[in-house]
């Protein structure tokens, strides 16, 4: 219990563990780190036993507190506790051409949208690049020896939609892309940031090396709307979310997703959905309309069926490329903060 995590440490810094030894051993535990992940320490087989003694006992920066699966074993979500009593949650669902992880970025978050389980949460502290990264590095080393039958056996989509906001802790965030993609060997593509609109970090990661999507929280399509369910829009206000948006697609060319969630009475009228539907066209998104999932210390319920068909169908009759997303894991989701269990790839 003595030594830290080595995910806690720099890739480029694991030397710095292995004091003595010849550098081309943190190079192999660099790739059982990041490459090719192990659930523990004992299988990284080219390492000698006094060097995975002295990694010790704690291979991962938490432990597994809960590990539950639904949809016949497709959706599988994890509960990972802290030493310092921070609790992580990460989703993985298999699909017949990808396995998609959602991870989170932040414990708790500050942003404080009406609807969402970690907004009423509040906000506990950043995650580490090297949490977040582990995440993903946990759950290959798990379908490794666990695999999903039917889906890829390895992580093949990230997306940062699990709890807090990534753009509101930059700089771990953007470390962690750098690991997951300079160091992994993820393809950018492969990888999808939500942010609910903070514009100076989606400038920011507009002029990164990476060519990630962008997922952009909208559930209002007017100021007045949208500042009723994200308070972060009185900071950053429509237009200036769209022109950021904007930007960004023209730095990387990468088609913006709108992340729209359906809540009743509030962003489901069809006026919404025309004005979406010209905000979509504007900068040339993506929607995918989402039924909210009802939280414990909120009223807020989920439009009727007909409704959600109606707004989609509101959509695309005005000319927005749009799709229902399916959601995954519904038995399992009572204990989550909020995790959709859903795909934000198509
Ligand atoms: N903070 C980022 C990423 C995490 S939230 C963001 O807001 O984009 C990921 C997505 O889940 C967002 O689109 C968010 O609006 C949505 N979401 C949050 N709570 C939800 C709920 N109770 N039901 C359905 N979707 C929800
Ligand atoms: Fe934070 Fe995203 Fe939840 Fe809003 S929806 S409170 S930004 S995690």
């Amino acid at each position: 219990m003595s030594t830290p995590s080595p995910y806690l440490v720099a890739p480029e810094d694991l030397a710095t563990l292995l004091p003595g030894e010849p550098s081309f051993r943190a190079d192999q535990l660099r790739t059982w780190l990041y490459r090719d992940p192990v659930l523990t320490v004992d299988e990284m087989s080219n390492l000698p036993a006094s060097i995975r003694a002295s990694i010790g006992e704690d291979l991962w920066p938490f432990n597994v507190e809960i590990d539950q699966s639904a949809d016949q074993g497709r959706t599988r979500k994890w509960l990972f506790r802290t030493p310092d009593g921070a609790a992580i949650e990460a989703v993985l669902m298999g699909y017949r051409k990808r396995t998609t992880l959602c991870i989170s970025s932040q414990v708790g978050c500050a942003m404080g949208c009406t609807f969402c389980a970690t907004g009423q949460f509040g906000f506990e502290r950043h995650l580490e690049a090297g949490e977040i990264v582990a995440q993903v590095a946990y759950a290959n080393a798990f379908i490794r020896r666990y695999p999903i039958p039917g889906s890829p056996e390895r992580v093949t989509n990230v997306v940062y939609m699990g709890m807090g906001e990534p753009l509101a802790n930059y700089d771990r965030v953007r470390e962690s892309l750098r690991r997951l993609i300079e160091v992994s060997g993820m393809s950018a593509r492969s990888v999808t940031v939500s942010t609910v609109g903070v514009v100076p970090g989606i400038e920011r990661l507009a002029g990164e090396p990476w060519p990630v999507y962008l997922a952009v929280s909208l559930h209002g399509a007017d100021d007045e709307t949208r500042s009723r369910l994200v308070p972060l829009n009185d900071r950053y206000p429509l237009e200036s979310v769209l022109e950021a948006c904007r930007r960004y697609f023209e730095a990387k060319g990468r088609r913006i997703s709108i992340e729209w969630t359906l809540i009743d009475g509030a962003n489901d009228s069809d006026e919404q959905a025309r004005k979406l539907a010209k905000i979509a066209k504007r900068i040339r998104a993506h929607v995918n309309v989402i039924a909210l999932n009802p939280t414990p210390l909120s009223d807020d319920r989920p439009s009727a069926d007909s409704r959600i068909h109606g707004f989609v169908e509101t959509l695309i009759a005005n000319g927005a490329n749009a799709t229902l997303r399916e959601t995954r894991g519904q038995e399992i989701d009572a204990a989550c903060g909020q995790l959709r269990l859903r795909s934000a790839t198509e």
